[in-house]
Order: structure tokens, then C-alpha cells, then sequence
């Protein structure tokens, strides 16, 4: 592709693709064929303050639109993304790498958040006493906060935007979305199909950017809560960043991390649906999730068994560009990170953990060029491995032996990681014990990635998540939401005279 016919990917502001001013740009490849797809913009300081003037503006009367009037636009975008499923999962595919079915269940869990958010006038019903007391009655409202900003990561650029701006938008406030400058295409297509379905300019907009933009977002007084998700380090300097910022109105922050999850195997487990757990859910999108397994802890006699039943699976994942039919996993997102992966396995052989499977140097037909990674195994991999320690994010699967049950749930709380967590088991008490006593955000029993649905809220625990309400369902209305009280009381039910003692139901 020559540089001029190279598409350019820009900031969408007040229901209008809008070029940057001064900013830099970067360029978003196709994974599967390492080429260069696109040039995204990359947001100036002086981009951050026009697209917070625009939200700023647009907000007023967007938090005085019915409730009901907000949710007949959401059904409506609804409707356009059922319509536009497929191309926005090809578009996942084309920017992420993960392969096109999986890009299809993406879209669908982005969706049921749009659906859940469609009941936004239900939702907003808040408590109300009548007679308190001396003809005062006391109910609470839930009132919009004004401008709020999304920052999301690179491995769900269309469901972990949906996770905040449906919520954030059928509440009634105003949205700013910063994706991952990595797969920046989605956002642009979420734009136009609310656009499509009604939404009045300026209250959804889009800008493109990295570092500065963020920071940028972070410090803007106008900017009343930001959603963040992506990896630890990150999370924490929005939340600490954020937390510092002066002004009337602290920035409300919700910031979810990385993490390392582990899928227990109990020696009473089902062994071939533990096996089949593991290989979709460590593989599954080249282990692109916060929600993946990397750690399979094998508990008492189960490992050898475990182990011989993963070899054969993992050596025959069919990895392919993810638009072919039958791939099961797509590349990495990036060279980059292809090399940063690479350099994981060779620090986890270098400790003394055994490479069972070595992805490395799998080159794939036709397409030479692209970040392929075949599947990894390691056995006997301990606590004080870096492989262990730290998120990889990649088709790494690390089995951890452990003696008993005691022994697993004491590893798995050890970590400082708590965003998802899976156990394995037949045995009711066993699985009753662990969902009691671990302490994870996001539990599976039998299930290994146990993703919360719309209406039940999303969010890790320890330094997984900063800031304490979670993502969507519920948590989510009351994070973009202020929560007020109100007592009201008529003349005719007032006594005379001032009261100087605190007032108490007589
Ligand atoms: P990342 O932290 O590199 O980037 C996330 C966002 O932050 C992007 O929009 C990026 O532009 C921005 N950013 C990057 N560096 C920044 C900096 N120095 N200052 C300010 N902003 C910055 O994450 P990623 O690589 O895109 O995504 C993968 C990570 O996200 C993994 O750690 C994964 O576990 C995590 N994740 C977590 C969840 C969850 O729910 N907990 C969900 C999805 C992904």
C-alpha cells in the first residue's frame, strides 16, 4: 500500500470525524499479515481541550432528555449493531488478530450491555419515604455527572468501550472515548451507528490518542469521572493521578488492572472437560484476555494425567489468520508484544521451568510477515518465577503442581492478582469452600472464564481493580451516577420557632 492511499483514522467530535491539531500519528497494523493498515491520529492538548468543550456543551440537555427518550435511542443502536455485527467483528479482526468467531461473541457481549442499559428509566427509580415525620417526605435522586471519559485497552475494542458508554450515555451523561491506539477502528464505527440511531452531536465522541491524551483527560477540571481498563501499572497511575487532581469535583475513577488467573483441577474433576477448559481458555484469542487462564494449578494426583492430556492439544492448536473458517487462534496483536511474549519463555526456561510446548518461530502459510506465536506449555513452573509473577498476556499456559486443596487456595490468594479465578471439581463442598474463601473477583466453578453477564457487574479484586464499583449492571448506573437526597416539608406542616437542637422524629 503506498503512504497516500493508507487510511487515516481520526477523532470523531460533535457527530463529525475531525482531523487532529498539532498531534502526532502511529501506525495500526493487520497482525495477521504484519502490514500497515492504517495511520491513527494521535490526540494534541490542544485536540483534549476542543472534545471536552464539546461534551461540556452537549451535556445539559442530554441529562434533561426523559429517560425513556434516551433509551429509545439505545434500542435503536441496538438494532444497528445486530445489523452491523459481522462488519465490526471483521474490523476486530482486522486490528486485533483474534479470530473472526471470537470477534462475533465479542460484538454480542458488547451488546447485551447496550440491552441492559436500554432499561435505564426502570434503573433510575430510586427510594422514596413518605412521612418521615412532621409532614417530610425523603427520596433520593440519580442525577448525571456531566462530561465522562472511557480509556480502554487493545483486546476488546468494541466490548470493553460498551462496558461504560451505553451505562454512561442512558444515565444521561456526556462521553468521551479513548480506545487503544493499537485497534482504533471500532470506536469510529460505534460513533456512526449511535449517530445513525439518533444521538445528538457531542454527546458521544471519539479521541484518538495515547499517553498525552489520557493525561490530558486526567487533569481536564470538566472531566467528572473516567472509566479506565488495561494493564496494571496504567490502572494504577489513572487512579493515583486522577485521586490527586484538584478542584470542586473529585474525579470519580473506576481503573481495572491486569491479571493472572488461575484454573484449579481437583483430582476429582471431570479430567477431559478441566482439559477442555484450559486449551480454549488459555489459547482463546491467543491469550489476549484479562480474563484468560495462565496458571493451571493441578492439585495432588491429577498433574501427570493433566499434563499428558494438554501436550497433544496444544501442539495441534490451528493457528491461522482469524478470517479462515476453522482457525482456533489468531496472531498476537503486535510485534512488539510478540517479542515481549518470547522474551517470557525464554526468562520461564532460563528459571527452570519445563518448556513441554515451544510456540516460538512457528511461521504460518502465506503469511510470513504476521506476529504468529503457536500455543506454550510449561510444567513445573513455581511462585517465585517471573512467568509466574507476572502477566504475559499470550498463549503461555503455566502449570503450578500443588499437593491439596489447602495448598491451591493459599497460591491463588498469594497472588497479587484477583481479577477471575476457576475451580474444577465434582465435589459440592469443595467448590462451596473455595467460592467462600478465595479471594478473586470473578469466580467459576466448572466454568473457566466466568465473565459476569450485563446486569451483574464486572470487576477484580487486589490490584486487578482501583476504586471500588465495578463495571456495568448495576455498579456501573450508581458510578455514573450522583447519588443526592432530598426532604421536603410544605408551610402548613412547619412549627413556629427556630429549633436548635438536631431534628429527631418526635
Ligand atoms: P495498556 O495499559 O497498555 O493500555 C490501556 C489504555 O491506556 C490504552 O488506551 C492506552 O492508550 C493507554 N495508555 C497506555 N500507556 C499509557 C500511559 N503511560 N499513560 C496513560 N495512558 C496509557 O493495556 P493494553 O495493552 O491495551 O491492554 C492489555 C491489558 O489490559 C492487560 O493487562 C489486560 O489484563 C488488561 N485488561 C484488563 C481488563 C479488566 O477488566 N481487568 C479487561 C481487558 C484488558
Amino acid at each position: 500500500m503506498s503512504n497516500s492511499s493508507i487510511p487515516r483514522i481520526q477523532h470523531y467530535i460533535n457527530g463529525h470525524l475531525t482531523e487532529t491539531a498539532g498531534g502526532s500519528q502511529q501506525a495500526v497494523f493487520n497482525p495477521a499479515t504484519g502490514e500497515v493498515s492504517a495511520q491513527v491520529v494521535l490526540a494534541s492538548d490542544a485536540d483534549v481541550q476542543a472534545v471536552v468543550a464539546v461534551a461540556k456543551a452537549a451535556a445539559p440537555a442530554w441529562a434533561d432528555m426523559a429517560p425513556l427518550k434516551r433509551a429509545r435511542i439505545l434500542f435503536k443502536f441496538k438494532d444497528l449493531i445486530e445489523k452491523h455485527h459481522d462488519d465490526l467483528a471483521a474490523a476486530i479482526t482486522r486490528e486485533h488478530g483474534k479470530v473472526f468467531s471470537d470477534a462475533k461473541g465479542e460484538v454480542t457481549r458488547g451488546l447485551e450491555i447496550v440491552e441492559f442499559a436500554c432499561g435505564v428509566p426502570q434503573l433510575l427509580k430510586t427510594q422514596f419515604t413518605d412521612n418521615i415525620g412532621g409532614g417530610i417526605d425523603n427520596w433520593n435522586l440519580r442525577q448525571p455527572l456531566g462530561v465522562t471519559a472511557g480509556i480502554t485497552p487493545f483486546n476488546f475494542p468494541f466490548m470493553v468501550p460498551m462496558w461504560m458508554a451505553p451505562v454512561a450515555l442512558a444515565t444521561g451523561n456526556t462521553f468521551i472515548l479513548k480506545p487503544s491506539e493499537r485497534d482504533p477502528s471500532p470506536s469510529l464505527m460505534v460513533a456512526d451507528l449511535l449517530k445513525q440511531a439518533g444521538l445528538p452531536d457531542g454527546v458521544f465522541n471519539v479521541l484518538q490518542g495515547d499517553k498525552r491524551a489520557v493525561d490530558g483527560l486526567l487533569q481536564h477540571p470538566d472531566v467528572k469521572a473516567v472509566s479506565f481498563v488495561g494493564s496494571t501499572p496504567i490502572a494504577e497511575h489513572i487512579y493515583t493521578t486522577g485521586a490527586a487532581r484538584k478542584g470542586p469535583y473529585p474525579l470519580r475513577i473506576q481503573a481495572l488492572g491486569g491479571a493472572k488467573n488461575h484454573l484449579v483441577v481437583m483430582p476429582d474433576a471431570n479430567l477431559e472437560q478441566a482439559v477442555d477448559a484450559l486449551i480454549g481458555a488459555a489459547y482463546g484469542s491467543a491469550g489476549e484476555r484479562c480474563m484468560a487462564i495462565s496458571v493451571a494449578v493441578a492439585v495432588g494426583s491429577v498433574a501427570d494425567k493433566l499434563v499428558a492430556a494438554l501436550i497433544p492439544r496444544v501442539k495441534s492448536l490451528k493457528v491461522k489468520n482469524g478470517m479462515e473458517a476453522d482457525a482456533e487462534m489468531g496472531p498476537v496483536v503486535s510485534a512488539a508484544h510478540k517479542a515481549k511474549i518470547e522474551g517470557y519463555i525464554e526468562a520461564g526456561v532460563k528459571s527452570g521451568a519445563k518448556l513441554l510446548v515451544d510456540g516460538r518461530g512457528l511461521v504460518v502459510d502465506g503469511y510470513s510477515k504476521g506476529f504468529f506465536l503457536g500455543g506454550c506449555l510449561f510444567d513445573h513452573v513455581t511462585p517465585d518465577m517471573t512467568i509466574y509473577q507476572e502477566e504475559i498476556f499470550g498463549p503461555v499456559l503455566c502449570v503450578v503442581r500443588v499437593p491439596d486443596f489447602v495448598a491451591a487456595l493459599e497460591l491463588v490468594n498469594a497472588h497479587e492478582f484477583g481479577n477471575g479465578v476457576a475451580l474444577f471439581t465434582s465435589d459440592g463442598n469443595t467448590a462451596r469452600e473455595f467460592s467462600r474463601r478465595v479471594e478473586i473477583g470473578m469466580v467459576g466453578i466448572n466454568v473457566p472464564i466466568p465473565v459476569p453477564m450485563a446486569w451483574h457487574s464486572f470487576g477484580g479484586w487486589k490490584r486487578s481493580m482501583f476504586g471500588d464499583t465495578h463495571a456495568y449492571g448495576e455498579e456501573g448506573i450508581k458510578f455514573y451516577t450522583r447519588y443526592k437526597s432530598i426532604m421536603q416539608r410544605w408551610p402548613e406542616s412547619i412549627s413556629k420557632g427556630a429549633e436548635f437542637t438536631i431534628p429527631t422524629s418526635k
